[in-house]
């Protein structure tokens, strides 16, 4: 069985057999719905074995399956209980998620500055902190681990939260451990554009069993964790049903298994690409902040200038990140408007943002001065989205490898 996607992550080139059994296990079970009857063998508890065996990757006690990684991070701020008047730090170059998780919860985000490894910048975190501040979201960059010693060091002086945006880090890990297990709790995603895929899907993972027990709640109506029946009459949280089905909990789980082999090849295919780009002269690189640690699904090449940036993007047939889509607070027009969820008059009226909270393109200068110049390369991601449409995948030749090297050298041979 070989699949030969043209876009997505490097989680939608692997599908294979062992995705197929798991999910032939399912459709012979009979079994769809998370919850079974645990004494009949055909239930396969797919979802259940994802959730242990997706928190003994990480490092954490609890991990909750859900249906996207934006209802992941939901479920982070309703387990945290941020909410209205609460303001997040987070940064402005991220999806869209991370911001519009926060506004559907009617708290407030708070845009911060990234600096060279294209993650938030702590430095300006330091600076956005107010009174009313609860909470800091490092977003985890094409699957650059954000510098979580600084941030942790943060959060500890200032007696704030950290929900750590894992959606596009799955594996990764910062001074050796996994991302996701830094923080409170943490958010994943399994769409097909990130490392590992159902699809679309999400997890969220925490080592606290109180945020563990809301968590669970809000996914699944208020019901206690694995809804042992024990919690009749004694439900404290009021949820929705974001749950995940088995068939996705049973392709997750075959993603899951994979993920430290995608991440392995990626890190060795990047790392061939990144030694031969090194050699031609005015190619530079985004930080790394953990060189062992991070997915390697992307090499962002960093420009001295815009000119030269916009000049190879147009050589190379793609964007600088600036222009390649709505990963940048600038392309949000909804978040710019102070749009919400609901039909409250905004900006004036509206309970979800600050009154006195301003958001407008290019409030963050270092961002824009830093993704005007920066160009990204796929790996193993490969999506217009991120203007990763150029580049490899997880399973290029050394020849795919090397043309795109040379490609690099011709334009970099006529743009200097
Ligand atoms: C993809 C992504 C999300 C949301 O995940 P979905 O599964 O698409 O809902 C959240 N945050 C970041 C940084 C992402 O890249």
């Amino acid at each position: 069985m070989t699949v030969k996607p043209t876009f997505g992550g490097p989680g939608s080139y692997v599908i294979g057999e062992e995705e197929k059994k798991e999910v032939m296990d399912v459709l012979e079970s009979g079994y769809l719905f998370r919850y079974g009857s645990e004494d009949d063998p055909n239930f396969k508890k797919k979802v259940f074995t994802l959730e242990q065996e997706f928190s003994q990757l990480i490092g954490v006690k609890h991990a909750v399956a859900v249906n996207s990684g934006t209802s992941a991070l939901l479920t982070c701020l309703a387990a945290l209980g941020i909410g209205p008047g609460d303001e997040v730090i987070v940064p402005g170059y991220t999806f869209i998620a991370s911001i519009s998780s926060i506004i559907v919860s009617r708290a407030i985000p708070i845009l911060a500055e990234i600096d060279e490894s294209l993650t938030l910048d702590p430095g300006d975190v330091e600076k956005k902190i107010t009174n009313k501040t609860k909470a800091i979201m490092p977003v985890h960059m094409l699957g650059n681990p954000c510098q979580m010693d600084a941030i942790m060091d943060i959060a500890q002086r200032h007696g704030l939260l950290v929900i750590e945006d894992c959606a596009q880090a799955a594996g990764a890990s910062f001074q050796g451990k996994r991302v996701g297990s830094i923080g409170e709790i943490a958010a994943f995603s399994l769409n097909v554009f990130k490392t590992i895929t159902a699809g679309d899907g999400g997890i969220v993972v925490t080592d606290n069993d109180d945020y563990y027990e809301r968590a669970f709640g809000f996914h699944d109506q208020g019901h206690k964790p694995m809804r042992a029946g024990v919690e009749v009459g004694k439900r404290s949280i009021v949820g929705l049903d974001l749950r995940m089905n088995e068939l996705t909990g049973a392709f997750a789980l075959a993603q899951v298994r994979k993920v430290d082999t995608i991440l392995n090849t990626l890190r060795e295919k990047k790392s061939k690409l990144k030694t031969a780009l090194a050699k031609i002269p005015n190619i530079n690189f985004r930080t790394i902040n953990d060189q062992n640690g991070e997915c390697a699904t992307l090499l962002t090449l960093l420009f001295k200038g815009k000119a030269t940036a916009d000049a190879f993007g147009e050589r190379a047939g793609t964007k600088t990140i600036a222009h390649s889509g709505w990963h940048v607070y600038n392309n949000m027009e909804q978040i710019l408007q102070k749009k919400t969820s609901t039909l409250y008059p905004c900006p004036y009226e509206c309970p979800a943002y600050g009154k006195d909270i301003q958001y407008y393109a290019h409030m963050l200068p270092q961002t824009d001065d830093i993704l005007d110049r920066a160009i990204n390369i796929s790996v193993g991601v490969v999506d217009k989205g991120l203007g990763s449409g150029f580049g490899i995948n997880i399973n290029s030749s050394d020849e795919e490898i090397h043309a795109v090297v040379e490609k690099v050298e011709k334009i970099m041979k006529n743009i200097t």
